[in-house]
């Protein structure tokens, strides 16, 4: 499986050209693999959304060719690492996460499934650890749990990755089921309403689409930042939306950003997102980050509940550890503290802060690594196809100048450099020029999503 992967990456490598290949499809490898089914691992969420968007279904296609037979093609997320074979596999120490798309040729029978994916047991109230940060967004969702009219509607939850919207709208899920086993909740990523609204399209089943979602009392959709610039969608979206706001049912809605910052919504669209009720959750502070270790401890432990495992003891300097050093996320933060309780469990030692230093090496070095501007400008140049030597050139085709633009903005972005500093980096250019240059990519970011999700896929590969 491997190798047949190997094939399809360089058949697919020809038709996509060697920058979207590296950005989207080296990074992959097989995690998993049966004679009809292949799992495949992506390192983060954000390149499985876009590879699931735009490669999966000629990766399916391009597979069964070769293998002369159709084959389920699913991807999780899963960070890889360097084999010492130099062949790239899933690291084991990091959680994985499945999406599976199903398979496109039967499609109308399939179809018909609820509009419900599976929910994570692990995501309800009871587990999701409420401090200053995210005490709005809480209150809010519990609200809508324990109202049978709409408090406000829609609600919108918006923050950052990794900090508790999909958990948030679970647990209303969890809650509503419990409480009123008659009301029927829908739960869809916004990828998944897309997916399902345009097959519906593709096999005249719309009557089918539209009857499902109106029968729904409670509907929520998750990360819907990925519906944007799908026009049709967005129209079908407004209308279902509109009608089912009518009918008095409960709407929410997650997204990475504020409605009104949304790229690529329809204005129209984005204010009526924002007429119900608007919560951020903020990023994590030390205290929250502290308390949800702690029940993630406890968790731990109900989970390995057997009478002959050993009991987890973890001292509070390396939870204190934790808590300062991995700031960035939720999931980063649980990820960490398992790979921590598994590394001791596996090799039968107690968990010091040495050993978390140990075990979190890379991790921890990765934070505090220092992006230079040459490492900025090397990237943007690969990435774009030109010479490093073109980024300090004087140049100003728009094949080079508009990579140089994106090197000057990222490196403005990411790194404490003044924009003289910057300026001479770029061939002795004038911290006007930088300003410039800064200020045309803020813009064309935008005004074109497809630009703005590269350059933010520039900054998420330079940051890793
Ligand atoms: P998002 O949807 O905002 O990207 P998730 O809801 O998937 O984030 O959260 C990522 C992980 O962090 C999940 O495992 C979730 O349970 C956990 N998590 C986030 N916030 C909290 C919290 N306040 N208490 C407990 N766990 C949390
Ligand atoms: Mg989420």
């Amino acid at each position: 499986m491997e190798q047949q992967w190997e094939r399809v990456q360089d058949l697919l490598r020809g038709e996509i050209g060697d920058a979207a290949y590296r950005n989207w499809l080296q990074p992959i490898c097989v995690v998993e693999a049966q004679r009809d089914a292949v799992c495949l691992g992506v390192p983060t969420r954000f390149i499985r959304d876009w590879v699931v968007e735009h490669y999966a279904q000629r990766i399916r296609e391009l597979w069964a060719e070769l293998s002369g037979e159709s084959v389920d093609v699913s991807f999780v997320v899963q960070p890889v690492r360097r084999a010492a074979s130099g062949l790239l596999e899933p690291d084991p120490a990091a959680s994985a996460e499945v999406i599976s798309l199903p398979a496109v040729a039967e499609a109308p029978a399939e179809d018909r499934d609820s509009m419900n994916a599976p929910l994570d047991k692990r995501f309800t109230f009871d587990t999701f650890v409420v401090g200053k940060p995210n005490e709005f967004a809480w209150a809010a969702a519990r609200r809508v749990a324990e109202s049978d009219i709409p408090p406000f509607n829609p609600l919108f939850l918006y923050s950052g990755v990794g900090l508790g919207k999909t958990h948030l709208m679970h647990a209303i899920a969890w809650h509503i089921r419990e409480r009123d086993p008659g009301r029927t909740v829908g739960y869809l990523s916004a990828e998944k309403f897309m997916y399902r609204f345009i097959r519906a399209l593709r096999y005249h089943d719309m009557m089918n689409f539209k009857e499902q979602l109106r029968s729904l009392d409670v509907l929520m959709i998750d990360d819907v930042q990925f519906i944007s610039d799908k026009d049709s969608t967005q129209e079908e979206f407004f209308h279902t939306f509109n009608a089912l706001m009518d009918q008095g049912k409960q709407i929410i809605i997650s997204a990475d950003k504020s409605p009104t910052d949304l790229q690529g919504i329809e204005e129209r669209l984005k204010s009526r997102l924002g007429c119900g009720l608007v919560a951020d959750i903020h990023p994590t502070s030390y205290e929250l980050r502290l308390g949800i270790l702690e029940s993630k401890v406890e968790q731990i432990k109900s989970e390995q509940s057997r009478p002959d495992a050993a009991e987890v003891l973890i001292p509070p300097k390396v939870l204190e550890f934790l808590a300062h050093k991995i700031t960035t996320n939720v999931r980063e933060l649980e990820g960490a503290l398992r790979r921590v309780v598994a590394h001791a469990q596996l090799i039968g030692r107690d968990i010091t802060l040495e050993s978390t230093q140990e075990v979190l090496h890379d991790l921890l070095r990765q934070r505090e690594r220092h992006l230079t501007i040459d490492a900025i400008q090397k990237e943007v140049a690969q990435h774009f196809n030109i010479k490093i030597a073109d980024m300090s050139s004087p140049r100003r085709a728009r094949a080079v100048a508009r990579p140089r633009q994106v090197a000057m903005y990222l490196a403005k972005q990411l790194t404490a450099r003044s924009l003289p500093e910057i300026g001479r980096k770029f061939g002795g250019r004038d911290h006007t020029t930088v300003m410039h240059a800064v200020k045309k990519v803020e813009e064309l970011m935008q005004q074109d999503t497809d630009f703005a999700e590269e350059v933010d896929l520039l900054r998420r590969m330079l940051e890793n």
